[in-house]
């Protein structure tokens, strides 16, 4: 979100002067890193909680509109910076990787279906595929259709358009083009203690690792992009805004596959529908990965309850942001949400062989000498007030800016690193508004994001134009090979 965020400014102002603080010995060692997410270039067109059911029946897919027309804004900004060679080699960090969802029992079929209907009439999912037929299905996904119950029904959609994304690679790459821009500095082993007023300025208070010293740094604007970090910080500030809002971490862990031969066999990320009573970013996934030029396997989230907020971070991080403001908020969130608890607590203690129960019902010949458990990165869902309910906890993103748009912090962390770019670009409106409306800044938007300012939703030429470009500058025109 940083790196986005520094190099979308820069852009713009090419003057400014940027220092960016690491704590780690390297950027993007926490959610960011290939295997902390699943690197799915969420566009809504395999993840089922982006277009729930009404209860008249119908599927509202308003969400996924979003989410689609988000994705491509970021394509379209990755594929401007490739074209202006400052990010190299798009196969690095995005790969094309057809997305399919997968259903069983009539019921979810009977959904499926409707949902594929729905996204039928706008133009964002044209080439999506419906299929009940076995047959077809194997040709799809053969690991997932090998051993199956012929009689149970089954269905599934397919885009081949669908991406995987190294958001570690990517972070880094745009760490690596703004170290070479004159008035950039990024400083790892550089920790963000405090951040205070101090007249006009912000006031941070910053620990050097490697050297073992502290020393203030004074700056005019402040985004606090800390991931799982930010809360904290956003607290310290003390900016009104900031007040009531609370974080609830959420882990994930994933299984591995250690086999080459399975891992060959699948070229798609197949995402089901969640459990009763899961949050949705839960939603269990078989998901080819490209990471490092190698094609891997992972199968998961397990969700499960920890204290921590970043996974290099201290168990001490939930009681600590438990602060008087937000004492309401987040008690009647925790009152409210006792199953999803109840849950988490329940992924923490699964068996070994529940989890690969879990599996088997995505891959019915999976073996546990096959998988590995790792852990994935940290998730903290923010929590905040409800005039109604006192808290809610809510599981999007968050951008809290001060009222002068001097500081900014970005909470929560869906649908996450995919759609950066417009969550950033919010974040530039909401901190600069008057250089947002000069002229000069809508024009470089509009050349870096051709769509800028217009409707990929219902401008369906526009879509086709700037699709067909980022597609052709981002590489994204081969399928990687789908296993037999
Ligand atoms: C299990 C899982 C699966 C996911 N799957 C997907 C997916 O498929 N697609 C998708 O688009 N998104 C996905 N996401 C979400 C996505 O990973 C995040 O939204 C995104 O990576 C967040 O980026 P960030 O820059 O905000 O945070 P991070 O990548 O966590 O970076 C924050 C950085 O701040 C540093 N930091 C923290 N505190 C301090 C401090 N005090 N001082 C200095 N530095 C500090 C950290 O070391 C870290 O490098 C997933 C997330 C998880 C956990």
């Amino acid at each position: 979100m940083s790196a986005t965020l520094g190099v979308l400014l820069k852009e713009l102002d090419p003057s400014l002067t940027l220092e960016i603080f690491e704590s780690r010995d390297e950027v993007a060692t926490e959610s960011s890193d290939a295997w902390n997410n699943a690197g799915t270039g969420h566009a809504a067109l395999c993840e089922l909680n982006y277009t729930p059911e009404k209860a008249d029946g119908s599927v509202d897919v308003s969400k996924a509109l979003q989410i689609n027309e988000a994705f491509k804004v970021s394509k379209q900004f990755w594929a401007f910076l490739v074209e202006k060679e400052h990010l190299s080699k798009p196969r690095t960090f995005i790969n094309r990787i057809p997305h399919l969802s997968f259903v069983h029992g009539a019921k979810d079929c009977a959904y499926l279906k409707k949902r594929f209907e729905a996204l039928q009439k706008n133009h964002l999912f044209e080439g999506m595929q419906f299929s009940q037929d076995p047959v077809q299905l194997a040709e799809w996904m053969p690991l997932v259709m090998d051993g199956r119950d012929p009689a149970e029904p089954v269905a599934a959609t397919r885009m081949t358009i669908g991406t995987d994304v190294n958001f570690g690679a990517l972070t880094r790459s745009l760490v690596a083009h703004l170290k070479k821009m004159p008035g950039v500095t990024v400083h790892l082993q550089h920790e963000i203690s405090d951040v205070r007023r101090e007249g006009k300025a912000w006031r941070l208070d910053v620990i050097d690792r490697a050297q073992n010293r502290r020393r203030p740094v004074l700056a005019k604007f402040v985004f606090l992009g800390a991931g799982g970090g930010a809360l904290p910080l956003l607290q310290k500030s003390g900016i009104r805004e900031g007040r009531g809002f609370g974080g609830f971490p959420v882990s994930g862990q994933w299984l591995r596959c250690l086999n080459p031969e399975l891992i060959a066999r699948h070229g798609a990320k197949v995402y089901g529908k969640a459990a009763i009573g899961a949050p949705p970013m839960s939603v269990p996934h078989l998901d080819t990965r490209m990471i490092d030029g190698k094609q891997g396997l992972l199968f998961g989230p397990f969700a499960g309850f920890t204290t921590k907020y970043l996974k290099n971070g201290s168990i001490l991080d939930f009681p600590l942001a438990i602060k008087p403001d937000n004492l309401v908020p987040m008690t009647a969130a925790a009152l409210q949400n006792i199953p999803l608890t109840k849950y988490l607590i329940g992924q923490v203690l699964q068996s070994p062989q529940a989890r690969l129960d879990a599996l088997k019902e995505f891959v019915p010949h999976a073996k546990m000498g096959d998988w590995k458990l790792e852990h994935a990165g940290q998730r903290v869902q923010v929590i905040k007030k409800d005039p109604k309910k006192g808290g809610i906890l809510q599981f999007g993103t968050e951008v809290i800016a001060s009222k002068d748009g001097s500081i900014a912090a970005l909470l929560g962390a869906s649908p996450g690193a995919s759609t950066a770019v417009s969550i950033m670009l919010k974040l530039i409106g909401d901190c600069f508004p008057d250089q947002m409306k000069s002229p000069a800044w809508q024009a470089r938007l509009r050349e870096m994001i051709p769509s800028y300012g217009q409707s990929l939703i219902r401008d369906a030429k526009l879509h086709a134009r700037v699709t067909t470009w980022a597609r052709s500058t981002l590489d994204l025109r081969d399928e990687v090979a789908v296993g037999k």
